[in-house]
């Protein structure tokens, strides 16, 4: 297993290079995002910190690399808020993966859904103009428009020009510090022409 490497987007230190990169595919997005805001008791009393929040969308997102260790935590928050993909007013657990190469156009995000049952798509809503999570096995509805109305909104009965699985949509990746050039000036500046003569 490679070791992460601590990163930095945004002013925020991130644990991986992963978690900025979807910091950054985030802002691509035009999301909102929090990392690491609080934990949450899960099963046992146990406390869970995923890695995201995101407020205009009501989701948690844990990074997750190819490995499945520790995959049990989104499943137990999930399961802890809602088992019910129904109950549009809960709070919806996202988990997200390292990009994969799409069809011929470059890296594409992956994530996956907590809990056998649900299936998590990003839809483009034609109300408010964004993207957003959205459990399909559930309810139809944009989770950013939860907060300012007191019902969902059920606008999709052919949603696929609008909706986008694993895969479909793009990825961004955090920059990464320029290190080449560094170590050339460092080089230079310890290397003595006269010291050696
Ligand atoms: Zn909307």
């Amino acid at each position: 297993m490679i070791k992460p490497i601590p990163t930095t987007y945004r002013g925020t230190t991130f644990a991986s290079t992963l978690e900025a990169d979807w910091a950054c595919t985030f802002d691509l997005l035009g999301w909102e995002w929090e990392h690491e805001p609080h934990g949450i008791l899960v099963e046992d009393n146990t406390r869970y910190r995923p890695d995201f929040y995101l407020p205009t969308q009501r989701v948690w997102a844990e990074v997750k690399g190819p490995h499945n260790q520790r995959i049990d935590k989104p499943s137990k928050l999930q399961a802890a808020l809602s088992r019910d993909s129904f109950d549009w007013n809960a709070d919806l657990v996202v988990i997200l993966r390292p990009s994969r190469s799409g069809k011929g156009e470059g890296e594409r995000s992956w994530w996956e859904n907590a809990i056998n049952g649900q299936d998590i798509v990003i839809v483009l809503c034609p109300e408010c103009g964004h993207h957003g999570f959205m459990d399909l096995a559930g309810t139809w509805s944009c989770r950013r428009h939860m907060r300012e109305q007191p019902e969902p909104n059920k606008f999709w009965t052919d949603p696929n020009g609008d909706l986008f699985r694993p895969g479909e949509l793009p990825f961004q990746r955090a920059p990464r510090p320029r290190r080449g050039p560094q170590r050339l000036g460092d080089f230079f500046n310890d290397f003595d022409p006269k010291g050696r003569q």
